[in-house]
């Protein structure tokens, strides 16, 4: 039998007020599983760069690759088409869904870079077609089109530089909209005994689960984890105290740091880009209204504003306690400024690479008794209360003061950290390469 690969696509079938792009792959899993495909990975979840203006929500965007046989072709892309067709909310401003078929056994460096590109900054429309035409590739779009975009990255998308899994669970349709129902207890029992291979499950700080989202979208709650393995364990850990219509292990880009991209010089950064960039600390940090902290950083080529917004806590607490000369590294989205106003980057991190020294001037010490002298006023000399001595030409000295800080990354807290934010407890634990392991038998209910 003539057997084929299809790369399928899907982007922005989303709105605010309905629906779930993951949703939809989820259906499709079980649509295609009937058709007899063979899956030739777990279904890829990839978070698209998180600053462009016109992002739903998550901004994530979804690829199952199958293989099949020949004859099933249409079968496949009509059962693809009909999900979103059916699943969309197209009368919403803003949803523009975008489904991408690629039928190639390899993915071209092009397509690649081309994800690359989307994820960590702007991609275009015309881009994507041209891509999709060159490689023999069909695309379908709605209202504007704009999820052929997303939906070619996915395709592009092969997660060799890092990946991790989400487990997620959906809800039976009728209680959407309702109060989500899981015992929370049994969430952080899951994340002690599962973490650090699950992340992300809780806020320790706010005593908080994070695993559920808010809203009226199908899906229960996700569980982020290193294996797929881990993240079935997990879940079999919660108690559900509502019916789960289905699940899926996904593979993706979280908590990877993916939408990061390294910039050598401060003149390099764009609006809308998520990067890393070197710097030193040029303007002490300041607080502003809304309790955000703003410092500025320089290098040889420019200098941008840096903020830490509440509420990051942690990262906010560090940001303040930066001086002027501090050698540290941003990681952010670069935000366009208002008319006339510098670049700023939103903090995510920041890690300090070196701290510069805390100067502070003081009286001298008495060289008999060791005691600080006293001013006796501006020029006029010093003191000492003890011995009575005298020093008309003594100075002030310098002397350097404790910093309270130490060099190191710091991460925003759990419940501001965005999808692609690699979480600390994540260093370490990077898998590079391919996709070479099988995958465990059932990874997909029903
Ligand atoms: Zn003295």
């Amino acid at each position: 039998m003539n057997q084929q690969i299809m790369h399928i696509g899907l982007d922005d079938t989303d709105s605010t007020r309905k629906g779930c792009t993951t949703y939809v792959a989820a259906l499709l899993v079980e649509k295609l599983e009937k058709l007899n495909v063979k899956f030739l990975g777990y279904p890829s979840l990839i978070r698209l760069n998180p600053n462009v203006p016109w992002k739903t929500r998550g901004n994530g965007a979804l690829c199952l690759r199958v293989k099949y046989d020949a004859g099933l072709e249409d079968q496949i892309k009509d059962a693809a088409i009909s999900l979103v067709e059916e699943h969309s909310d197209l009368s919403f401003r803003g949803t523009d869904p975008g489904i991408v078929f690629i039928t190639k056994a390899e993915i071209p460096d092009e397509l690649k870079a081309f994800a690359k590109n989307t994820i960590t900054g702007i991609a275009t429309l015309k881009e994507a077609m041209r891509l999709i035409k060159k490689f023999g590739g069909e695309a379908l779009g709605f209202n504007t089109c704009r999820g052929i975009i997303g939906a070619l990255a996915a395709v592009g998308e092969t997660l060799e530089a890092d990946h991790t899994y989400e487990l997620i669970a959906y809800r039976m349709a009728e209680n959407c909209g309702l109060k989500r129902k899981v015992d929370a207890a049994s969430i952080f029992e899951m994340d002690k005994l599962t973490q650090p291979y699950t992340f992300n499950n809780v806020d320790l700080e706010k005593g908080r689960v994070v695993i559920t989202p808010r809203g009226p979208d199908p899906i229960l709650f996700g569980i982020r984890g290193e294996t797929p393995e881990i993240v079935k364990k997990a879940f079999r850990i919660v108690k559900l105290l509502e019916p789960v219509e289905r699940w899926v292990v996904f593979r993706t880009n979280q908590g990877t740091d993916a939408h990061l991209r390294r910039v050598v010089a401060l003149n390099q950064i764009e609006p809308y880009n998520s990067v890393i960039v070197r710097g030193v600390v040029s303007r002490h940090p300041r607080l502003i209204p809304l309790r955000h902290v703003i410092f500025s950083i320089k290098d040889e080529t420019g200098e941008v504003d840096c903020a830490a917004y509440e509420p990051t806590g942690a990262l906010r607490k560090v940001a303040r306690d930066l001086i002027v000369g501090d050698s540290i590294e941003a990681y952010g989205a670069v935000r366009k400024p208002s008319a006339g106003k510098r670049l700023t980057i939103n903090l995510e991190k920041i890690n300090i690479l070196a701290l510069a020294p805390k100067i502070v001037l003081q009286n001298p010490i008495c060289p008999k008794c060791g005691k600080r002298l006293k001013s006796m006023g501006k020029g006029k000399g010093f003191r000492c209360e003890k011995c009575g001595a005298r020093f008309d030409d003594a100075e002030k000295v310098q002397t350097a003061r404790e910093r309270g800080l130490k060099a190191g990354l710091y991460v925003t807290s759990t419940r501001s950290q965005r999808h692609l934010t690699k979480p600390l407890s994540r260093y370490g634990l990077e898998k590079h390469g391919a996709e070479a392991e099988g995958m465990i038998e059932n990874w997909h209910f029903p």
